[in-house]
């Protein structure tokens, strides 16, 4: 059994995958052919924003967010510190600084009051200029945007909806993908919208926003191609993985959706009598990126990942160290137990095989060695 099964993926979208990539490859446009462009419009309009700007991983997505807006040495970017490192790295990567905020236990997610208490402390220091926040729609499931959104207003800070895992979540209909300022995603294989390689895109309503994310991702060209008006990077999705993306992005909406809530439904009503299950909230609709439990303790994880290989069942740890506590981000003097949820959550998650194309029969023998486990 594998935890995320691409063969099983490839193998029912083979005939058309291969067609698709052998057109390209016909056309010989590498960089920035039609594909690319289709595949902006047609993601777009799934998520129902104006703009869409695919460029070359989540992480360049996160970082050309940042450069769209000037942000760079004593500005605070505010993260959750639950997360992958990408989140706060794009930070640290233009000279900001990244300000970790605590999350809500029950949804992973950043906590709106953490969040506030981030911003109002690092204002009465005085030391950093508050600029950004970035949310993260974690496991699939969007973050608390009502909240966080009117946070940001108040304090007139620009917000990023990092949806890397989030693509197919919604709050109230409202899919992820379009919340905050900007919203980025990666493509990532294993991500719920993943390519063949890597890949991110953009997502905005701003005009003005749209036209420098396109400028930037290609050597920040201005109105013809050897007039260079910024400083930019190189960071485009290939004509290949867009080619790649549209027909997985047609097969996420036909039946992958509906396949991760059968998965999801199915372990809800097997585990939750024995086992702390996700939460997701009123309204909000997750498209299962992972599928988290919450152990009571870290040896009681370890335990229950230990009974689970030795029968045959792959499970992972999203995250084992929160941001805050790693070697990287020492120098900015935080310490265990300033984040206990955070750090709550690294002890005690451990996620079990969650995709479209797990058989009920495997469903069935993950939650039997589960119950046998415990
Ligand atoms: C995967 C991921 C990223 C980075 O995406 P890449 O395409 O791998 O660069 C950023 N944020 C989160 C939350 C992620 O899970």
């Amino acid at each position: 059994m594998e935890f995320i099964d691409l063969k099983a993926q490839y193998k029912a979208l083979s005939n058309e995958i291969n067609k698709a990539v052998l057109n390209v490859m016909e056309e010989s446009a590498y960089i920035l052919g039609p594909d690319v462009e289709l595949f902006e419009q047609e993601l777009a309009e799934r998520a129902q924003v104006k703009h869409c700007v695919s460029c070359a991983n989540g992480t360049d997505a996160l970082v050309i967010t940042l450069m769209a807006k000037d942000i760079g040495p004593g500005d605070a970017v505010f993260v959750p510190s639950f997360t992958f490192m990408s989140t706060a790295e794009c930070a640290s990567n233009v000279g900001a600084t990244p300000v970790m905020c605590d999350i809500d236990l029950r949804t992973y997610n950043l906590d709106p009051e953490s969040l506030e208490q981030a911003i109002v402390r690092v204002k009465e220091e005085g030391k950093l200029r508050p600029a950004a926040v970035i949310a993260v729609d974690l496991f699939g499931q969007c973050a608390d945007y009502p909240a966080i959104e009117a946070i940001c207003k108040k304090h007139d800070l620009y917000l990023i909806e990092d949806a890397a895992q989030g693509y197919g979540g919604s709050i109230h209909g409202q899919m992820a993908l379009s919340f905050g300022d900007v919203s980025i995603t990666s493509f990532f294989p294993a991500k719920p919208l993943g390519c063949y390689g890597d890949g991110g895109a953009l997502l905005t309503n701003d005009d003005e926003l749209a036209e420098l994310f396109r400028s930037i991702r290609v050597h920040g060209r201005g109105e013809h191609k050897y007039d260079n008006v910024r400083v930019g990077m190189n960071s485009r999705l290939d004509t290949m993985q867009a080619a790649i993306l549209r027909i997985k992005l047609e097969a996420f909406h036909d039946y992958e959706m509906d396949r991760r809530q059968e998965v999801a439904a199915f372990y809800d009503a097997s585990l939750r009598d024995l086992f702390e299950t996700p939460f997701v909230p009123a309204g909000y609709i997750s498209s299962w990126a992972q599928y988290t439990l919450l152990l009571d303790n870290q040896a009681k994880r370890d335990e229950l990942q230990k009974k689970l290989k030795e029968q045959g069942i792959p499970s992972m740890v999203y995250y084992a160290k929160p941001l805050h506590l790693q070697t990287v981000y020492a120098d900015l003097g935080y310490k265990e137990g300033d984040l206990p949820n955070s750090e709550a959550a690294s002890q005690r998650v451990l996620q079990i095989p969650m995709h479209p194309y797990l058989s009920s029969e495997d469903a069935k023998r993950v939650v039997t060695a589960l119950r046998n486990a415990i």
